[in-house]
């Protein structure tokens, strides 16, 4: 009789023996076949991990010890990315300082990590708030400033009230601040830029060869938002320079009646004073200023306008049209100056009715010409031109757009441009827990560069944080005085920090030498390294964080530090993990929030790790959304505790034990039931696996568990073919209940650790079965049909079923109360 599953004392001792060997520790330096597996590192948060944010962890970690089973040396590094506001504030509402407040979380989630059995090279651990790693965004800040590439402008910025500083284009969503959800201002502020735009066809071309999710993909190409145009110059009659438009269709040029600028123009000042009614005009720009993005971007949001009384003139007609300042234009959007073309365009259309300017057709529809007055919204582009001079019966495509380009280029009153949705990367933040910007204000110098000497400079600690007023670092005098390092005259230092993605856009790097003291990177390391082979990490990082590593990726290249611009090969995004809330009945992404997370430190304390990381893997498609439940934790607990019994019950036959590599050595008894069995699970587990489809893996190791069981109890196998199965089975399931195996794998007399052994190969003669047709029923009703090894078992099927397309139209968001198995034939879900 075996004692008791214990996990507890399984599990403490495990993750002791492997800390003490320093397990997962890897020589950079050395250059045989590599895998890098890496996980967004995280924001040392203050609440506890919740089994959602477990997933990804649990399942890097599977793949991780799956990789290196397969023969590769596999890098599986972790760190923190430890900057940012909400340490800062912490320390206003409690008085602890950012960095205890930070250090502090670092060690509580560390701990839950490690809890979790997760396998880490802790030798290259780095945080991003340690100077030693932030030293080195001053120090590529410096080299980007020397090529252009980091540059300071006046602009109108995205500015959130409630974080008290700026935001990236990129952090606003739908008008809020994505952090605090406030509506987000545009001011006019003196800020830091890092010039993406430079990057943004690289970008776009390199999104090509990557095997990324294409929807996460799309979402950059969208952002960088590439259209082929033209700019095209209006005179006006107020300006000695014409205001440059850009237009994705300048084939419409003809119908375009009235000009609209944003209220930032840099020419607004000039034209609100040579207005006819400067007070008015003035005013009204003063107004819209103070909008949110959301009020002036909505689409259906009220437009609003007032007319300058001035003219500018349209190239093609030659005829004034009026300049006109507009809510809906944007200062970022194009030139943030629009050519108003109501015929064509729904927003311009709305603008023109509202404020009575003429409307007027270029393209026919199908109907023929249009006739404005009758007209309710704006009409497509579609048809052939008209109203259009000599661009008249040219149909709607790229040839009337060439000919138009040709046409201003011809002129001199416009030229071919791609645009561009993507816009310079501002990384200014008014705030102290970040990386100093390392630049110094001279009135007679100007803004003069830190000596890469003078790196880094440091944050200060003689700061209070008092609360939003402003950035704390402009109150501590010991580092706003300085002497200007170029004439030695009393200076100021910037006290602008960054924005935390630059501290994210490299790390990846730091890892291969993070207490490399005298370089940034380590290029020979880099270049073996890098790419990742492996990225792992949440799609809400689908634009900023990937976009800007990419960039500043290519960046490094072009500075000649390493040789590669793709950061990352492959990238997988975990889905969410759901759970009914008591409260309101429904299933909800699990939050804190939402008051509906489930702790794994409780469930580790009552099933041990192994249990919730099986659980964890076993739950659905590891892409998809899947929702937790307690009696699935209570099922894999079991399962284990089978897996435990077994190993227990084949080790008391006896017998010697099989050599490590497997069942490929030929001994197995390949032609028995179970030897098929066996390869098999190995031919599925591998594959699964590969493709971090655990959970159809974990269904295949409860078929083998319970193969081995029933040729145990009916004596159809001898002892040795038993131990061999056994053997194979605490291999494959290593990767997903990494302490029980490796106890076991210690009890059959193995000396080595099951990370050291080699993943078992299948025998395709042996591993072939027969298919067969499995009807799949939802209460009772065929919904779809499977095809699947004869002889496969309930929780193979039930898997299957489960995943397939078509029934899961029927079984998703509602409860699988029983499953009704006929092996060969059919199986029957039954849901409410
Ligand atoms: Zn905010
Ligand atoms: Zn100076």
């Amino acid at each position: 009789m075996t004692e008791r599953y214990d996990p507890a004392a399984i599990e403490a001792k495990w993750q002791k023996r492997w800390a003490d060997l320093r397990a997962a520790y890897v020589d950079t330096a050395r250059s045989d076949e590599k895998f890098y597996m890496l996980n967004m590192f995280p924001y040392p948060s203050a609440s506890r991990l919740h089994v959602g944010h477990g997933r990804n962890y649990i399942l890097g970690d599977a793949l991780y010890r799956r990789e290196r089973m397969a023969g590769r040396r596999a890098l599986n590094p972790m760190g923190w990315d430890a900057f940012g506001l909400p340490a800062e504030n912490a320390a206003i509402q409690s008085g602890v300082h950012p960095r205890e407040y930070t250090l502090g979380n670092i060690a509580r989630m560390k701990e839950q990590l490690h809890a979790l059995g997760l396998l880490y090279d802790w030798s290259k651990e780095l945080a991003s708030c340690d100077p030693r790693y932030y030293r080195w965004n001053q120090w590529l800040f410096l080299r980007m400033w020397e090529r252009g590439l980091a540059y300071r402008k006046k602009a109108p910025v995205n500015w959130c009230p409630g974080c008290q500083t700026v935001l990236a284009n990129e952090q606003v969503v739908e008008g809020r601040c994505e952090r605090s959800d406030d509506l987000v201002e545009i001011r006019d502020l003196t800020q830091w830029f890092l010039r993406i735009t430079d990057y943004a066809e690289r970008l776009l071309a390199g999104l090509e060869g990557l095997d990324w999710p294409e929807r996460v993909k799309t979402m950059q190409r969208n952002w960088i938002g590439r259209s082929e145009g033209a700019q095209i110059y209006f005179r006006v009659e107020a300006l000695a320079d014409p205001i440059p438009v850009f237009t994705t269709r300048p084939d419409t040029l003809y119908g375009a009646t009235f000009l609209a600028l944003a209220p930032e123009h840099p020419a607004a000042a000039t034209l609100a004073a040579r207005s006819s009614r400067p007070a008015d005009v003035s005013a009204f720009i003063e107004r819209v200023r103070r909008e949110s993005r959301l009020e002036r971007e909505a689409e259906g949001a009220r437009k609003d306008g007032i007319a300058t009384g001035i003219d500018a003139l349209n190239p093609a007609t030659g005829e004034k049209i009026p300049v006109w300042f507009a809510n809906f234009v944007l200062p970022d959007y194009g030139t943030g100056a629009i050519m108003g073309v109501p015929a064509h365009d729904q927003r311009d259309f709305e603008f023109a009715r509202a404020f009575g300017l003429p409307i007027r057709p270029v393209y026919r529809t199908d109907e023929g010409e249009l006739d404005p007055a009758k007209m309710t919204e704006a009409a497509p582009h579609g048809g052939r031109l008209y109203n259009s001079g000599e661009w008249n019966d040219l149909p709607n495509g790229p040839e009337a757009v060439r000919r138009a380009v040709a046409w201003v280029e011809g002129r001199g009153v416009g030229k071919g441009e791609i645009g561009y949705r993507l816009r310079d990367w501002l990384i200014s933040r008014q705030r102290y827990w970040g990386t100093p910007i390392p630049a110094i204000h001279c009135a007679a110098c100007g803004v003069v560069p830190v000596p890469d000497a003078d790196l880094p400079v440091l944050l200060p600690e003689d700061v209070q944080f008092r609360g939003v007023e402003g950035n704390p670092l402009e109150r501590s005098r010991d580092f706003v005085d300085v002497s200007c390092p170029r004439c030695g005259a009393a200076a100021r230092r910037e006290t602008d920090t960054m924005d935390t993605f630059v501290d994210s856009s490299w790390y990846y790097f730091r890892f291969l030498n993070p207490k490399d003291e005298t370089r940034m990177v380590d290029p020979a390391r880099a270049s073996h390294w890098i790419p990742v082979d492996q990225y792992v990490g949440g799609i809400e990082h689908a634009i900023l964080h990937l976009m800007y590593a990419r960039f500043i990726c290519r960046v490094m290249k072009d500075l000649g530090l390493v040789d590669r611009e793709e950061p990352f090969a492959r990238l997988f995004n975990q889905g969410m993990i759901t759970r009914l809330n008591q409260v309101t009945g429904k299933v909800e992404k699990m939050s804190k929030s939402r008051g509906n997370t489930v702790s794994p430190d409780e469930l580790i304390g009552r099933f041990g790790a192994d249990t919730v990381r099986v659980y964890t893997l076993f739950i659905g498609p590891p892409e998809k959304e899947s929702e937790w439940s307690e009696e699935g934790v209570i099922g894999a607990h079991r399962f284990l505790n089978r897996v435990h019994e077994l190993c227990g019950a084949v080790l008391a036959l006896g017998s010697a034990p099989r050599a490590e590599s497997g069942p490929a050595d030929g001994r197995s008894a390949g032609g028995t039931p179970l030897g098929r069995l066996e390869h098999r699970t190995i031919e599925r587990v591998t594959e699964d696996a590969g493709r971090f489809h655990f959970h159809t893996a974990v269904a295949a190791l409860m078929e083998f568990q319970r193969g081995i069981a029933e040729a145990l109890e009916s004596g159809s196998e001898d002892p040795e073919t038993l131990r061999g199965a056994v053997g194979t089975l605490l291999q494959l399931l290593h990767p997903v209940a990494p302490h029980l195996t490796e106890e076991w794998w210690e009890r059959f007399g193995q000396k080595r650790s099951l990370l050291e052994s080699a993943w078992p190969r299948h025998d395709p003669e042996l591993a072939l079965t027969p298919r067969v047709t499995l009807v799949v029923q939802v209460n009772g009703k065929v919904r779809g049909k499977l095809d699947v090894a004869r002889g496969a078992g309930e929780a193979e099927a039930l898997a299957r079923a489960r995943e397939d397309e078509r029934v899961r139209g029927w079984v998703e968001g509602r409860t699988i109360t029983r499953a009704v198995y006929v092996p060969d034939r059919l199986i029957n879900l039954v849901v409410q």
